[in-house]
């Protein structure tokens, strides 16, 4: 069988185009254009290009952009201090504070002082209580992405045995909850699971949210199936590259691992699967792409709610 790849990239320009037309509305009919802050500490490459890519897409799409660039060295209380400042502001409308953080930071205390109707990540606990209780809540972006891979695809979610193989607060168990929401029967697996493969093959929606290449094979797989693949991992060895990806993708993975010293691969191996799915979203261009998109959608959500408007 030959699945459909389903492309993240057309979902997220349209949920960015629907974004901006709210922005607009909400400017012609309140005056507001809403704003996102974004907190960026020290040189951590990969979270200088999240962050660039989240203040580029703001801007694309009407939404104010702020970005506040501390150093590696900065204390704990100085940025609670900023999050406090940001929290106290009512033009900030969303605020987001890219992880990881430095060592003399406590993560959990600045995600917690995050004013909740601005908590655009949907990670403080108030958010995640309420989207468990099933009330309105800014949710996770990335299983908020998955939900709308899902719908938009056609595809069913109601009724159907959904799997995720991974428990994080911020894909795991967020991603359970919002396809408990949408009358899926959810199953979570994770590292302590036993016989992971006979469970997999239950799902007819199967979301892999590991952090391990490749891992997910056909073995995993239920013929007919929809996989979705969250995972997002650098391989750089020539021959694991070549289990994984067939001939209609080998040579351009190959090519990247040469000129850049590493090929994006998600948690699925994407030759097994697209041999067995009927669905199947690819690494990069699947729900990468969604994250921010919803992000944008989240902070406009943010500035709906806390002004009423
Ligand atoms: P994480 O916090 O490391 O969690 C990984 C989860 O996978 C854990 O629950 C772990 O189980 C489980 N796991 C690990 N090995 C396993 C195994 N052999 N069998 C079954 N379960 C296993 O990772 P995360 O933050 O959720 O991220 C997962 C992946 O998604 C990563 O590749 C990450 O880069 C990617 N990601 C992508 C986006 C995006 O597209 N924008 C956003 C976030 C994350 P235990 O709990 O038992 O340890």
């Amino acid at each position: 069988m030959s699945s459909r790849i389903l492309s993240g990239k057309d979902i997220a320009e349209s949920i960015k185009s629907e974004v901006s037309a709210d922005i607009a509305q909400l400017k012609a009919e309140h005056g507001v254009t809403p704003c996102l802050a974004v907190v960026r500490v020290g040189d951590d490459p990969a979270s200088a290009v999240y962050v660039g890519n989240k203040v580029k897409t703001s801007e694309e799409i009407g939404l104010i952009s702020e970005q506040h660039h501390l150093l590696d060295s900065v204390s704990h209380e100085d940025l609670l201090s900023l999050v406090e400042d940001l929290n106290s502001r009512d033009e900030v409308d969303g605020i987001l504070v890219q992880l990881p953080l430095p060592e003399q930071i406590n993560d959990k205390e600045i995600l917690e002082a995050i004013d909740p109707e601005k908590d655009v990540d949907g990670f403080h606990p108030i958010n995640v209580g309420r989207l468990s209780q099933g009330e309105k809540a800014l949710v996770p972006c990335t299983p908020a992405g998955v939900i709308e891979v899902l719908k938009r695809s056609g595809i069913e979610i109601a009724g159907q045995n959904a799997v995720i193989v991974g428990r994080s607060n911020i894909v795991g168990k967020p991603m359970a909850m919002l396809l408990l929401q949408e009358n899926a029967t959810v199953t979570i697996c994770h590292s302590r699971t036993r016989d992971l493969p006979a469970i997999t093959q239950q799902a007819d929606i199967l979301v892999a949210a590991i952090g391990r290449a490749g891992y997910i094979r056909g073995e995993h797989i239920r013929e007919g199936a929809t996989v979705i693949d969250v995972g997002i991992n650098k391989v750089s060895d020539v021959g694991f590259a070549r289990e994984l990806f067939g001939d209609d993708e080998i040579e351009k993975r190959l090519a990247a691992i040469e000129k850049r010293g590493f090929t994006l691969v998600g948690d699925v191996n994407p030759k097994e699967a697209k041999e067995k799915a009927g669905n199947f979203t690819p690494v990069p261009g699947g729900v990468g792409l969604l994250t921010v998109a919803m992000l944008m959608k989240n902070t406009v959500e943010a500035a709906r709610m806390r002004r009423k408007i």
